[in-house]
């Protein structure tokens, strides 16, 4: 896929909307159209590559995805409590759009949310039963 038909460089460009959060010599983070946890930011470089196994050698990108990745935390407040920094690469690892990115991610999203409450429903559970037994 070249630049042309490229939804991101299409942002980048500001051809298309979306809400940029920062901006930078050679990135820009906007957030996530389809989040998955309350903060979702993706990390693009402002030069096209298509993934992170295209990235040129010796090129600084990813420090410089990393260093936009920090200031965005500061800015959303999530630096110190933490989130991830995720790059999906290819189809089997779950790329659908092919201009680099990262997503940043923090804040508890729906699913751990389910996840932790049926833990506690199952222990809860085996404990009312443990007891209803007469075992411990
Ligand atoms: P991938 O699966 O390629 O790592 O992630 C692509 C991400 O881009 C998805 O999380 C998806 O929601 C997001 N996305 C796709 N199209 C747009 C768009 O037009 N605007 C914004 N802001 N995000 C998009
Ligand atoms: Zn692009």
């Amino acid at each position: 896929m070249g630049t042309g038909n490229c939804i991101f460089c299409a942002i980048i460009e500001r051809k298309i909307p979306a809400k940029i959060i920062y901006e930078d010599e050679k990135v820009t983070a906007f957030w996530d159209a389809r989040p998955v946890s309350p903060v979702h930011v993706l990390i693009v470089p402002r030069n096209h590559i298509a993934t992170l196994n295209d990235i040129p050698m010796n090129d600084p990108i990813l420090s410089d995805m990393g260093h936009a990745a920090r200031i965005v935390a500061q800015k959303l407040g999530v630096a110190d409590s933490g989130y991830r920094f995720s790059i999906n690469v290819n189809r089997g690892g779950g790329q659908v759009v092919f201009h680099l990115h990262a997503h940043l991610t923090a804040g508890r999203d729906l699913g751990t949310f389910l996840i932790t409450g049926a833990i506690v429903l199952a222990t809860t559970w085996r404990k009312l039963v443990s007891r209803l037994r007469g075992t411990r």
